[in-house]
């Protein structure tokens, strides 16, 4: 039988096959349930009105009402537009729309009495309401006995077929009025106890149709509680289920090969969070139960010690490590210090590029799968097939924010006991994302940097005063430094986006490099250029020069973006920073102040600068603070940006906010912790409800921890 929720949107009043297929198409809904979780995005304070003569100049969210006058239609083609004057006891505005004009026309009577609400503008000093919501002063009498009334998201098209908010209000308010309306409690007694008392179909009820502010306050809170728990407990009990399913090759020993590093051959002593970060990593690996450990931790705050670290465990055990990186020239890199590192010791490293001769590759392929090699690093090639370890224990990740989850999922399936997956990443996550994206993996935070870093000093500049930051880097360059030069980005360029042009951009790089070449020319100074439309080999080429200080200036593109490490670099210039979006601002930043010596960065901008971009700048100049940037960066952007469309793998929220309600966020999974703690399997009677619940909201999704 299905439940009420579950029935066809077909079967509600006022719903025939045509509403129901614009219901689903339109607006997502095709179940009685779908409709009740679309949620207002707003309610209007019925009570309350304007009077036209108390409005002065631009006012947001503003509601009138009064009569209709003078509906007419001016203008051709594209500029058509209906016009009309709606006058209440103490003036007249001007009412415009630019569309609907079609079906508007015959419901604007002249003399009817209306219900106005939008944004008021003053043009040329006459003040008007473009597009404003609408309804007849009659039809709106006879809503609910409430004063708020909600306001729904909808689309031209449903709009235009009678689904305007106004229409969907009716449909929620037929389905709720229904007798045999059924919304069955999920949470337990003492949760909805604790969440002010107010049960699942009452707060559903209030939600919809506020009785009064407090109520729905009480209602929305409820309901947003509700989503984020039932997520966390879905992450939490995957931890449990893994915990117990999925064992991991044990790593019991700490033996020579560490120790070796470690009293030998380490070229710096470890900073505290270093240690406690390997740790916590040793204890992982030690259980008997596959690790997922996720380490956060600022740019420069020496992940990869860690990492190798963690590798010389799974070797001193018999097994063998695989390091990812997202790009060739990071690979490279961490070939090349892994390799330095360990020079000396009885252990082969190798890298897989995708440049590879195939007979090089066929080597190396068959001694990776008789064990010959102990630390294989790469890109995503490391993910092919073909790539067979003979006993891999360790997986590392660097930079884990461009690669997929299905991609992680791959490595996971490279070996009979799935390895120990360590994910770094120096993209700090805001707390309430990184609760949501990876509330099944542990963390373990790096907040310390090495000693005697100065933090990087950030100025903004505008590219009229570029002679200044020139005769800056002359200084610099003077004392033995280096500095980079970064333009926007070429191949990375978004498709489609008008405010991205490659050809452009790649002028604008070329450009650039021109006159830095004539303000810096050699004998006297070296330049560099890097970007992505290079071969990879000429790119390595160059970036090794960079490194060996043969060059003295890199120009480049955001290639050199994530983990590239030259100490000697001191000055990092971004021009057009405008363009670029807080985490990378922050990553290009992390490129310098890597050695002892006081390090800059400087945002070059233009002279107009939006919002947005003001904003991002500004924070950037404020802080060197990783966590707090991203949270600037996830209020800015939103979560679904902030994490890239590919693989955002962030659930679908209804009413709760990844931004606005981490405090509810955080109770929640408090909450479920406590629940799991004292019941696992959600077998005991009192967690019957969670259990249906939670049975059916996780019906037919793939289980994350496969994945992660
Ligand atoms: P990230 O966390 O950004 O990957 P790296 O691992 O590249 O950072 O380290 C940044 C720099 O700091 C490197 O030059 C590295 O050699 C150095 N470093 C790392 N750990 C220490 C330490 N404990 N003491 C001194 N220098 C360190
Ligand atoms: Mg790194």
């Amino acid at each position: 039988m299905t439940s009420f929720l579950d029935t066809p949107i077909e079967f509600l009043k006022g719903v025939g096959p045509q509403r129901g297929e614009l219901l689903r198409t339109e607006l997502g809904v095709a179940v009685f349930g779908d409709l009740l979780q679309r949620f207002p995005f707003r309610y209007v304070d019925r009570s309350r009105f304007h009077a036209v003569s108390e409005l002065r100049g631009e006012q947001d969210g503003v509601q009138l009402r009064g009569r209709v006058s003078q509906v007419r239609t001016v203008g051709e083609k594209q500029a058509r537009r209906l016009t009309a004057r709606l006058t209440d006891a103490t003036g007249t505005i001007e009412l415009v729309w630019f569309k609907g004009i079609r079906w508007l026309q015959p419901i604007l009577k002249e003399g009817a009495e209306f219900i106005v609400f939008g944004k008021v503008t003053d043009f040329r000093g006459r003040l008007n309401m473009a597009h404003p919501e609408l309804e007849a002063a009659e039809q709106w009498e006879q809503g609910l006995d409430s004063s708020l009334q909600p306001v729904y998201s909808t689309t031209e098209k449903a709009t235009a077929r009678g689904l305007n908010s106004r229409g969907i209000q009716k449909l929620v308010e037929a389905l709720l009025l229904r007798p045999d309306l059924d919304v069955p409690e999920t949470l337990d007694e003492a949760i909805v106890a604790q969440l002010g008392g107010i049960s699942r179909a009452e707060a559903l009820r209030q939600a919809h149709a506020p009785r009064d502010q407090h109520l729905l306050d009480t209602a929305r809170h409820r309901l947003k509680f509700e989503e984020l728990f039932f997520i966390q407990l879905g992450l939490l009990k995957q931890k449990v289920l893994m915990a117990r399913s999925v064992k991991g090759a044990v790593f019991g020993t700490v033996g020579d090969l560490f120790n070796t590093f470690y009293t030998k051959h380490i070229p710096f002593e470890p900073t505290g969070a270093q240690k406690r970060v390997v740790k916590e990593i040793r204890k992982d690996m030690g259980s008997g139960r596959q690790m997922n450990r996720l380490v956060q931790g600022d740019v420069g705050s020496g992940k990869t010690l860690v990492a190798l670290l963690s590798m010389l465990i799974a070797l001193d055990n018999g097994y063998q490590c695989a390091l990812m990186a997202p790009t060739e020239i990071l690979a490279q890199q961490h070939f090349n210090t892994l390799t330095r590192m360990l020079e000396g010791m009885p252990l082969t490293v190798r890298l897989l590029t995708g440049g590879a001769k195939s007979a090089e590759r066929k080597a190396l392929l068959t001694a990776l799968r008789t064990g010959h090699i102990h630390i294989l690093i790469g890109t995503h090639a490391l993910l092919e097939d073909r790539v067979v370890f003979q006993r891999l224990g360790l997986a590392v990740i660097d930079e884990q924010h461009r690669f997929g989850v299905a991609q992680r999922a791959r490595l996971w399936a490279k070996a009979e006991l799935p390895p120990h997956v360590l994910v770094m990443t120096a993209t700090p996550i805001p707390r309430t994302l990184a609760m949501t994206l990876y509330g099944d993996l542990d963390v373990s935070i790096i907040d310390e940097l090495p000693p005697g870093r100065k933090p990087v000093r950030t100025v903004h500049r505008y590219d009229s005063s570029r002679s200044a930051v020139f005769g800056f880097m002359e200084q610099e360059l003077r004392k033995g430094r280096q500095v980079y030069v970064v333009y926007p980005l070429i191949e990375e360029s978004v498709k489609g986006d008008p405010a991205t042009n490659p050809a452009k951009d790649l002028k604008d790089l070329t450009d650039g490099y021109e006159s830095l070449s004539r303000r810096f020319p050699l004998p006297k100074y070296a330049i560099g250029m890097v970007h992505g439309r290079m071969e990879p080999a000429d790119k390595d080429f160059e970036m090794a020069r960079f490194k060996k200080g043969e060059t003295d200036i890199l120009v480049s593109t955001t290639v050199i973006e994530v983990g590239v490490d030259v100490p000697n670099a001191s000055v990092m210039v971004i021009e057009s920073a405008e363009r670029f979006g807080l985490s990378q601002l922050h990553q290009l930043r992390g490129r310098v102040g890597r050695g002892a010596d006081q390090s800059y960065c400087i945002l070059m901008t233009g002279d107009k600068l939006g919002n947005d971009a003001r904003t991002r700048i500004g924070t950037m100049v404020r802080t060197n603070d990783g966590f707090a940037i991203s949270e600037v960066d996830l209020r800015l952007r939103g979560p679904g940006d902030l994490m890239g469309t590919q693989q955002s793998g962030i659930p679908e929220l209804h009413i709760a906010d990844l931004v606005q309600d981490a405090a509810i966020m955080q109770t929640a999974r408090a909450m479920a912790q406590r629940v799991l703690d004292e019941d696992p399997d959600l077998h005991s009677p009192q967690h019957a409800r969670l259990a249906t619940a939670f049975a059916e909201r996780t019906k037919g999704q793939p289980l994350w921890g496969r994945i992660s």
